[in-house]
């Protein structure tokens, strides 16, 4: 597997003559709870990228590990961008890439809270510029499902999978999300009555785990086999899907013009 900023520019000039797809990671610098890291999000999309880019033999572009994270900023050690920042930082990195022939690249985004701003940008780079950008969330969708959440027994599952020395599990506890904001009642995720609001996650939990109101998040019910069986069938998901980007015709993906 080939990342980036390991070799050198004549090894990256042969390389670019090979092979026009790159992974991109990108992530999160942000609290995850009492036990997981604050890099829980782009160690995981860039653990996620690497093991893709053996498979796939697609190079691996160094991380983006601080994302749109704002709304963890009453936990210590979260870090956080400008959502305009991030913007135009991934973009001018795209392009960067772009400039040595490398226009289709899977970013594989480890924060939730950067989605909207990737596919803005994965937009104006397809309208724009020539630049094919699929965006990839590095978490699989069962994960989710299965007593997901933030920092939950999923995630926690995922970070003992990539990297059990980072996860402190004597300090994971199980979390009740908080119903109300003063005397409006939280529903769901992030609903407040029929409406969405502008939530910080201490509004929602003082452990910094997070689910959904009413539900009990146990993230001391996680494991290193859940985290497997989550990752494994999507790691072999998301390497298909690379090969089929490799031998897809850029043209065939780009934005159409007018009929
Ligand atoms: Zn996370």
């Amino acid at each position: 597997m080939v990342r980036l900023h390991e070799i050198s520019w004549s090894e990256a000039k042969a390389l670019f003559e090979k092979t026009d797809v790159a992974i991109l990671p990108v992530g999160s610098t942000e609290q995850h709870g009492p036990h997981n890291p604050l890099g829980t999000d782009h160690l995981v999309a860039e653990a996620l990228s690497k093991v893709v880019g053996e498979r796939t033999g697609v190079p691996v572009l160094p991380i983006i590990p601080v994302g749109i994270s704002e709304h963890h900023r009453q936990f210590p050690g979260t870090l956080w961008v400008p959502p305009p920042i991030f913007r135009d930082y991934v973009k001018a990195t795209a392009l960067a890439v772009a400039s040595h022939g490398v226009t289709k690249i899977l970013i594989v985004n480890g924060h939730g809270g950067n989605t909207a701003a990737l596919l803005e940008t994965a937009g104006e780079l397809r309208r724009d510029h020539g630049v094919f950008a699929a965006v990839l969330m590095a978490f699989p969708p069962a994960m989710m499902k299965l007593g997901g959440g933030h920092a939950g027994t999923g995630e926690t599952s995922v970070n003992l999978y990539f990297h059990r020395h980072l996860v402190n599990m004597e300090k994971a506890v199980d979390t009740q999300q908080k119903e109300s904001l003063g005397p409006l009642k939280i529903e769901g995720f992030n609903t407040i009555g029929p409406a969405q609001f502008p939530w910080d996650t201490i509004d929602l939990t003082d452990t910094g785990v997070l689910g959904a109101a009413g539900k009990l998040i146990e993230s001391t019910k996680a494991t290193e086999e859940l985290g497997k069986s989550l990752m494994e069938p999507f790691i072999e998901e998301v390497s298909v899907f690379v090969e089929e980007l490799k031998k897809a015709d850029l043209d065939s993906l780009l934005s159409k013009s007018h009929k």
